[in-house]
């Protein structure tokens, strides 16, 4: 693409630093400029129309330019622009939806707490975290424990939760009290011979050992996502949350599900703590709440996180933490009709219906020579590319092969994600078969433009 001068994209490069985004490869190539969505679709400057196979970034459940959310927000900001929630003050859409979100968790919650990203969800939790084992008098118990390409955000704590390199590489991370345990992608990291059920009581034995190392009553938290979204689509193997709950159990240990993700209908349960008997101890949700209309997010905790934490907060005076714009009023009162919409709709049912047609699709392409696996649950789905299926190696550069399937599938209306060598699916929930199809098919096109 030939950047014009003083056009949108060359005032894009001229003052826009990216996230995620080579800054010297994108002062040569310049951006994609979206203008325009509609249901599962986008639209660029350019007049291109793309599948939003990825929900943006796994995040607009009910489709793009959903009107109910716009005169759900435009009524809020009338009635109240905004309030905050900070010394005693509340409004209406805060407590309906912390209201709602206890009410609809999975097992047993006592309070929801607003944040505006998941970033910021994981960061808080780790400060709920300290502050009770303080208000517990274990002042010693505060290391926290995550995985391997686990994805739990970018600020310096969250970032640090986060199992991959490019997370920490340059940025001096992770902090000091926080370790990362084996990942549980079966096809990779499991042994020849193994089954995937011995790979699941690896994984629970890497955990124990590792807590065994640094000593059980140093460990507060363990945090998962139900199924890994950022770090390549892995879904557990059988018998994995079980296993890794039973270690956690007999220590004492925190469970975190990391629910920004798979909250909401991802997998086909409303949670995806549902979908693998997870009992957590707090949730953090965010994405799919509003369907990223606006940013708002949340942590949800039960009583053994809540009551220390009053107790402790009650000695104290306080609890000293907040975002001005926790619980914001319209982002509260977009997430209700949000939530409003995905139960109306029976967008969890159609996640499970139209996720058993994308995974079966999808699996179709394991005759490719390409393709190494397909893995998947509900609408969350990854292609892993290899050059030699045996081995299971790609190109000799780490993610190349996914880039360029990616730039390929793009060319040709799909918008999915890269994550090493694989493409990401996590398509709106409104999805339709016949996108579906679209999907599937122009992804074999495109791998084999690239073969
Ligand atoms: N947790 C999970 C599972 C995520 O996928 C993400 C973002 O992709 C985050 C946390 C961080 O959320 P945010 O980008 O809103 O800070």
């Amino acid at each position: 693409m030939t950047v014009q001068p003083n056009s949108i994209e060359a005032r894009d490069i001229a003052y826009h630093l990216h996230s995620y985004t080579n800054a010297r490869q994108h002062e040569a190539i310049g951006p994609i400029v979206m203008e325009k969505g509609e249901g599962v679709f986008v639209t660029d400057t350019d007049g291109n129309r793309y599948i939003e196979a990825m929900a943006g970034l796994w995040s607009v459940a009910v489709g793009f330019g959903e009107k109910r959310l716009v005169e759900a927000a435009s009524r809020q900001m009338a009635q109240l622009n905004y309030y905050h929630t900070f010394t005693h003050k509340s409004h209406g859409p805060a407590i309906e939806l912390a209201e709602r979100l206890v009410a609809m968790a999975p097992v047993p919650m006592s309070k929801a707490y607003f944040t505006n990203s998941g970033s910021e969800a994981n960061d808080t939790m780790i400060k709920l975290v300290r502050y009770r084992s303080n208000a517990l008098g274990q002042p010693q118990k505060k290391k926290i424990i995550s995985r391997i390409r686990g994805y739990h955000g970018v600020t310096l704590a969250s970032a640090s939760l986060t199992g991959l390199p490019n997370n920490h590489r340059a940025f001096d991370l992770p902090m000091e009290g926080i370790f990362h345990t084996t990942c549980p992608h079966y096809w990779r990291e499991g042994r020849d011979g193994e089954s995937e059920e011995a790979f699941a009581t690896r994984c629970a034995e890497d955990l124990e050992a590792l807590i065994q190392a640094e000593g059980p009553d140093t460990i507060a938290a363990f945090i998962g996502e139900p199924v890994m979204g950022a770090g390549g689509v892995v879904v557990p193997p059988a018998t994995y949350w079980e296993k890794i709950q039973a270690v956690l159990k007999r220590h004492d240990i925190l469970l975190v599900a990391d629910e920004v993700i798979c909250g909401f209908g991802r997998t086909g349960e409303m949670f995806g703590c549902q979908t693998y008997n997870i009992e957590p101890d707090i949730m953090t949700l965010s994405k799919a709440l509003s369907s990223s209309y606006l940013p708002i997010s949340a942590l949800l905790i039960n009583d053994r996180v809540y009551q220390p934490v009053a107790d402790q907060s009650s000695e104290i005076g306080t609890f000293g933490h907040g975002y001005t714009a926790s619980g914001h009023p319209v982002a509260a009162a977009v997430a209700l009709e949000n939530l409003d919409i995905i139960e109306e709709r029976g967008l969890v049912g159609r996640a499970r219906e139209m996720g058993e047609l994308l995974q079966a699709g999808l699996r179709t392409l394991e005759d490719h020579p390409l393709v190494g696996e397909v893995r998947g649950v509900g609408l969350i789905a990854a292609v892993e590319l290899v050059t030699d299926k045996a081995a299971k190696t790609a190109l000799e550069k780490p993610g190349a092969l996914g880039a360029q399937a990616f730039a390929i599938l793009q060319k040709n209306g799909v918008i999915s994600r890269p994550i090493g060598d694989s493409l990401a699916y996590c398509p709106p929930l409104i999805i339709e078969k016949a996108h579906i199809d679209l999907i599937v098919e122009t992804t074999r096109k495109s791998l084999d433009e690239l073969h």
